[in-house]
């Protein structure tokens, strides 16, 4: 899998560019060691001398491979893409850890009415990329079909139909890399809660919401970031956290369709909100499934009503079309 591989990369804290997360449609790829290609002592080009006639690229575009030696250049790679060929080096160097700028403590509760919400009360707005992408990909994908097989029209017309597809990956692979890096970076302890998202892909009406949300990605990018900014990710159960009361731990039974969570001790939050300070005191008290920071991801498979709960309340607030 190539986000298995990608996380591989990054926890052997190779720098550079690490074959990042895609589709294997979009992944046409030759890979070479440290041998059968040789760079351009400009570092302009590079030559791969093997039997493949693949023979001198020039390389393009913004790139910084000439500040590396090239005996720290472990890997080759070159990709295919539906907008052009990529060349991608895997360095062998040491990863400066940033610095962090806060020592915040966090719980992350994901919906589908937003990216997620946290537990100081933000609302990460949802981006749903696909969706508004949607329609274009659609009319692409009909016009393969109104094209004959094995003819040229059909070939460009599945061209652009990846190119499409290429893009919205891009862009929620951006969108979560950019959160992911914020949130490790004004955090010390960042909480979120074990939702088994592939339980949950397999069901197929469920399964574009949840890939739009892209919370997956975003948890891998977590766990990255939290070694580079040397924070801790903690995942924990996410039973009965959306039932509990954050300040008293009453049970306040909600239906699917209650947005606020009011308590008799007075306390009246969002509904969201009170779930995700509820995940950041289980990863407060150890109380979670499973703990992972720089040393890797326990992984759990949860099975349970608040699992059923979360898909529940995904269908009903994401009806499918
Ligand atoms: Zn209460």
């Amino acid at each position: 899998m190539s986000i298995a591989r990608f996380y591989d990369n990054c926890k052997a804290k190779k720098a550079g560019k690490k074959g990042f997360p895609r589709f294997q449609k979009d992944n046409r790829s030759v890979e070479y060691k440290t041998s059968g290609w040789s760079l351009h002592p400009t570092k302009r080009r590079i030559t791969f001398t093997d039997k493949k006639s693949i023979g001198e690229v020039k390389l393009l575009g913004k790139w910084d491979i000439h500040t590396y030696s090239v005996k720290s250049i472990k890997r080759v790679r070159l990709v295919r893409k539906a907008d052009g060929y990529y060349c991608q080096f895997a360095i062998d160097i040491e990863v400066k850890s940033e610095q962090r700028i806060g020592d915040g403590e966090l719980g992350l509760d994901v919906g589908l009415e937003f990216f997620y919400s946290d537990s100081n009360g933000h609302h990460e707005e949802n981006p749903r990329f696909l969706r508004k992408a949607e329609k274009a990909i659609k009319h692409a994908q009909r016009q393969i079909y109104k094209k004959e097989k094995g003819k040229n029209q059909r070939r460009i017309a599945r061209h652009r139909y990846a190119k499409k597809h290429l893009r919205v990956n891009r862009q929620r692979n951006e969108h979560a890399l950019r959160l992911a890096r914020c949130v490790c970076k004004a955090n010390a302890l960042v909480a979120y809660e074990n939702l088994n998202v592939q339980g949950m892909v397999r069901n197929h009406c469920l399964a574009k919401s949840i890939n739009d949300v892209a919370w997956s990605l975003f948890r891998r990018w977590l766990e990255y970031f939290a070694t580079k900014f040397n924070s801790t990710v903690v995942a924990v159960n996410p039973r009965m956290t959306s039932q509990k009361c954050s300040d008293c731990g009453t049970i306040v039974k909600k239906t699917l369709s209650t947005r606020t969570h009011k308590c008799v001790c007075g306390c009246e939050l969002q509904r969201d909100v009170n779930a995700a300070i509820n995940i950041l005191n289980l990863a407060k008290t150890r109380d979670g499934q499973s703990q992972s920071n720089a040393t890797g991801l326990a992984t759990s498979t949860l099975v349970g009503e608040s699992l059923l709960e979360q898909v529940t309340r995904m269908s009903v607030e994401s009806p499918c079309l």
